[in-house]
């Protein structure tokens, strides 16, 4: 099911959203690049309307004018309920 989050990717790489959710059809999605480190990073992707959300293995560092954050500001925006 996972899988249909692949095609927001593209979306981001266009629009700079992920469009719709896979899952609600809702345009209530956001994303954020995660870096992690120079070798661990990922994309997560998620639908603030039904919640449901992806996370999907990163290459190294973004597209150029994506949003990201590092590990430690991921850490800490998931304490405070950012996404889910
Ligand atoms: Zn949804």
């Amino acid at each position: 099911m996972a899988k249909r989050w692949h095609k927001c990717i593209s979306s981001i790489a266009a629009h700079g959203t992920p469009g719709n959710c896979p899952s609600c059809k809702s345009e209530d999605t956001d994303y954020v690049y995660v870096i992690c480190s120079e070798h661990n990073s990922f994309l997560h992707m998620w639908c603030n309307a039904c919640g449901r959300g992806e996370q999907v293995c990163g290459r190294g560092k973004p597209p150029e004018g994506w949003k990201t954050m590092t590990g430690d500001e991921y850490a800490a925006w998931k304490y405070e309920g950012g996404s889910r």
